[in-house]
């Protein structure tokens, strides 16, 4: 249905939540995928190779911290020798480090940026720049390469105690655009997805008595609290030729909440 046979993925932050979910739907849909971790999370990163293994699919772990550059270069050389090329980026890696506002420290707030707005911006650079040096490959895609963006809801609505983090995804909201609207003559397509409140290890203290998951609730007019196979559903979708037309959109994966 995709039609992502051979195509080579890389997903960043693919050990657990969201990016885990990701790498294995890409596999069963018959990617090459990438499964980016940070070094403490390689027998999870396995984990993720085995089960895409396990269903047929073709996989690989690589460590890489993405807020580093040599790091970044090193990931998309390895997969480039190991693969041939790159044709899919899922930019998903990212850490929430919240406080009150006068309390924040100046390294919390570089923290947050640097994993969540330089990492997307230095794992985007190498994937243009070996989706240029490659040139189209109309038999594999109509797109010479694809970018996604894991952004949240929270690109637009403001979240208190949470100010980094939401500066960092609006950072992510204009950078995806820009970026979309200078590499489209280059037949690249960059989207975002927004994910509202999605069941994963980044917020399982959050929600973790019931009477917070029934506030959480009240915010989300579909009325459930996502999974992780929602946003890996979305990133299939931008990922493939089904979406050839879209670039630049932000695809909000969160049961209304953004409406409000
Ligand atoms: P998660 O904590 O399970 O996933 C984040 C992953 O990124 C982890 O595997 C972590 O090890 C990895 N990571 C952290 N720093 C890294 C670095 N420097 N280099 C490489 N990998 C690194 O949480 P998640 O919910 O799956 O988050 C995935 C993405 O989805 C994040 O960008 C997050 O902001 C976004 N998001 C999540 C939600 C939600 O409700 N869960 C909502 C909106 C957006």
């Amino acid at each position: 249905l995709f039609g992502l046979k051979d195509q080579v993925a890389i997903v960043t932050g693919a050990s657990s939540g969201i990016g885990r979910a990701c790498a294995i739907a890409l596999g069963r849909a018959g990617a090459v995928v990438v499964v980016n971790h940070l070094s403490r999370s390689a027998d999870a990163a396995s984990e993720v190779v085995r089960e895409i293994e396990s269903a047929g699919g073709r996989a690989t772990a690589f460590a890489a911290d993405v807020s580093r550059e040599e790091d970044v270069q090193a990931m998309f050389q390895e997969a480039v020798r190991k693969y041939g090329t790159v044709h899919i980026l899922v930019n998903n890696a990212g850490i929430q480090s919240g406080a009150r506002f006068q309390e924040m420290t100046i390294e919390q707030w570089r923290k947050v940026m640097a994993v969540n707005l330089d990492g997307q911006f230095l794992c985007a650079r190498e994937a243009v720049r070996e989706f240029l040096r490659r040139g189209p490959q109309p038999e594999i895609s109509a797109a010479t390469g694809k970018i996604i963006c894991m952004s949240s809801v929270h690109q637009r609505i403001p979240w208190a105690f949470e100010v980094n983090y939401a500066s960092s995804k609006g950072g992510i909201a204009l950078m995806m655009q820009s970026l979309a609207q200078e590499v489209a003559p280059d037949r690249i397509r960059v989207n975002a997805i927004a994910p509202g409140a999605i069941r994963t290890p980044i917020n399982r203290e959050a929600w973790e008595t019931p009477q917070a998951e029934s506030e959480l609730l009240k915010l989300i007019p579909y009325g459930r609290i996502g999974e992780p196979p929602d946003v890996a559903n979305a990133v299939l979708f931008l990922a493939s030729d089904l979406s050839d037309y879209v670039t630049g959109a932000t695809l909000y994966v969160d049961g209304g909440m953004a409406l409000y």
